[in-house]
């Protein structure tokens, strides 16, 4: 089911994006079983999956991070942390900056919908939380990342991804390294694609629910 599913996703997102089969509620086992499919993108949002799916997965898999990082715990996934796609507190570039021996890739959070229970800066905040980024050595800001409101209003959902994909070009004159959007999930994938998402996060589409 696994690969059908995978199979599937990918003849529709062709080259424009990455696919980051989203793990977090999945064994092992079935962590493979999405590798065998063909899956190279992981995504977990708690600490000790990742570092669970780290270890099982071959060298060229890549394990997201996708869920709030708590500075406290940054020491213990630095080791294989190569993509933060919920950066939006400076505590945690600290951290970063002080244990990373290597360049950590990172996605701001950003609220774009506004709205009071999702994390992430409000879009007004992000260009100066890039200027403060911009000191540190290890913490290199690729993108921008955002989740959606869970609502059967198409139009809400694309005002989010709009907004996102301007914000990006937006400060990506300032700072160039800023060229990602991870943004779009099981149910808007497709809404995030039309408006340029480069890293999808895709659960239970191919990891079944
Ligand atoms: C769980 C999760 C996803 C995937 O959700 P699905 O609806 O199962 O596709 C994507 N992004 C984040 C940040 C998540 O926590």
């Amino acid at each position: 089911m696994i690969k059908e599913n995978y199979e599937k996703i990918k003849k529709e997102v062709g080259d424009s994006a990455h696919i980051i089969a989203v793990t977090k509620y999945h064994s092992v086992e079935e962590t493979l079983e999405a590798y065998e499919a063909g899956v190279r993108h992981f995504g977990e949002n708690r600490v000790e999956g990742f570092i669970e799916k780290r270890k099982a997965l071959p060298e060229d898999a890549e394990v997201h991070f996708i869920g709030t990082m708590q500075s406290r715990k940054v020491k213990d996934v630095i080791e294989d942390l190569n993509y933060l796609h919920s950066l939006e507190r400076e505590s945690v570039a600290k951290k970063i900056e002080t244990a990373a021996h290597h360049i950590v890739n990172c996605f701001i959070q950003v609220n774009v919908s506004d709205e009071s229970s999702k994390h992430g800066l409000q879009p007004n905040q992000v260009e100066d939380f890039l200027e403060t980024l911009s000191q540190y050595k290890y913490v290199k800001v690729i993108g921008l990342m955002t989740m959606a409101p869970h609502t059967d209003d198409e139009s809400v959902i694309e005002d989010t991804f709009k907004g996102l994909a301007l914000l990006r070009d937006q400060v990506k004159e300032k700072y160039p390294t800023v060229t990602e959007l991870s943004m779009g999930m099981s149910n808007d994938y497709q809404i995030a694609l039309n408006y340029g998402a480069t890293y999808i996060r895709v659960g239970s589409k191919i990891m079944g629910s």
